[in-house]
């Protein structure tokens, strides 16, 4: 039985004919000499990303019905076509059949990211695609590739406009609105990811402390004082994204009872006293790769002791792991020992993934990555 599995490790293959460049289409054959499908090869440790598993012809066409399904999928989750929402993922690589491929769609701009030379390669045809698909509601298409695709392909890639220009955008994400500087901001400019989770923080927000720890730009701050936050303080550090932090509350709430610091969370945590009743951590993936799992764990554990010290009898946690070497059961194990050395009574109340714009392909359950656990501590 096939698999299906979008990864071909170069372990796996026994001969391969000819001298494919990266980022060119290869037929993949069984023993047998069966075709198995076709995909994108590059030099490392995963040989080729499969782009289909039957005969077929792979040209612009092709492409652009990927792009439109995607679409499709996106209308259907009222995410695309939403007057509320115009911020999200439009590619999201396995989980959409396109891997190596993220496309982030900021309201009029298309941010593209390639994690792979075959999608690099394609970048024209993914930014016409767009323009047929999207018409003049876009205005701008622009790349981000340059630090996620493959350094040592040599294929010079650096950041730029494909079509057209744009400035650092507004967006609406259910109503709410947020700045986005995809040239200079992490990723792609936005972390689109967390909009559901976003939610459930303003559901629990009334009347309460909060402290969102690794704010980045605010997301988690605006919906806390949309759902009825005392007061929220919003921790990273990096000074750009405390001064976005800003920007973007005070345009949803003018006189917001809200402050931003630019320090380091760990730091920060350790000298706070016990006010806050309802704390975010959501930090950047502390493990890249396997061999860093175990300091991964350990400052998961870390920063979540010190949040259980801290936070107020009747306080609720929301806490996060990006990482995608860290599994849901080891992020749990890491939470559950910090709740123990804490010595808190912990409740789990929700448990959180990636939303719906983040699909998870079937056949490559490694595309699950985001987990958050929504806590209540006695
Ligand atoms: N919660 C955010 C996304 C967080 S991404 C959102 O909803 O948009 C992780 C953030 O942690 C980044 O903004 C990064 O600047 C910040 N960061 C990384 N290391 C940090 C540290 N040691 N202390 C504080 N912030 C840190």
């Amino acid at each position: 039985m096939l698999r299906f599995h979008p990864w071909v490790f170069s372990g796996a293959i026994k001969k391969i004919e000819g001298k494919p460049a990266e980022g060119e289409l290869v037929e993949v054959v069984s023993n047998e000499g069966d075709l198995l499908g076709i995909g994108h090869y590059q030099v490392g440790s995963i040989s080729v990303r499969m782009i289909s598993f039957t005969r077929e012809t792979i040209d612009f066409g092709f492409w652009k019905n990927k792009l439109y399904q995607a679409y499709l999928v996106r209308k259907c989750l009222n995410l695309a076509e939403n007057p509320e929402n115009n911020v999200y993922r439009l590619v999201h690589g396995e989980g959409d059949g396109l891997p190596g491929l993220i496309i982030d769609i900021y309201n009029d701009t298309a941010v593209m990211q390639a994690h792979s030379v075959g999608m690099y390669l394609l970048r024209d045809q993914f930014a016409r695609a767009l323009l047929d698909i999207y018409g003049n509601r876009l205005i701008a298409v622009y790349d981000k590739s340059e630090g996620t695709v493959p350094f040592k392909a040599n294929t010079g890639a650096q950041n730029g406009y494909l079509y057209g220009f744009s400035q650092t955008g507004i967006v609406l994400e259910y109503g709410n609105q947020f700045r986005v500087d995809w040239v200079d901001g992490q990723k792609t400019g936005f972390f689109i990811d967390q909009r559901e989770n976003r939610q459930m923080v303003k559901q629990y927000a009334k009347d309460r402390t909060v402290l969102n720890v690794f704010g980045y730009t605010g997301g988690f701050s605006v919906y806390a004082l949309r759902g009825g936050a005392k007061l929220v303080h919003s921790v990273d550090s990096s000074e750009k994204a405390i001064e976005l932090t800003n920007q973007n509350v005070t345009m949803n709430f003018p006189h917001a009872n809200h402050e931003a610091f630019t320090v380091d969370a760990f730091e920060y945590l350790n000298n706070i006293d016990n006010k806050y009743d309802l704390i975010i951590l959501d930090p950047p993936a502390f493990a890249k790769h396997q061999d860093a799992l175990r300091n991964a764990l350990q400052a998961y554990k870390r920063i979540n002791t010190r949040a259980f010290t801290k936070i107020k009898a009747g306080g609720i946690l929301f806490t996060f792991s990006c990482s995608q070497v860290v599994n849901k059961d080891q992020f749990r194990q890491a939470v559950f020992s910090a709740a123990a050395i804490a010595k808190r009574n912990v409740r789990i109340l929700h448990q959180l993934t990636q939303p719906a714009d983040h699909p998870v392909n079937i056949f490559h359950p490694e595309g699950e990555y985001l987990k958050g656990l929504v806590l209540y501590v006695e």
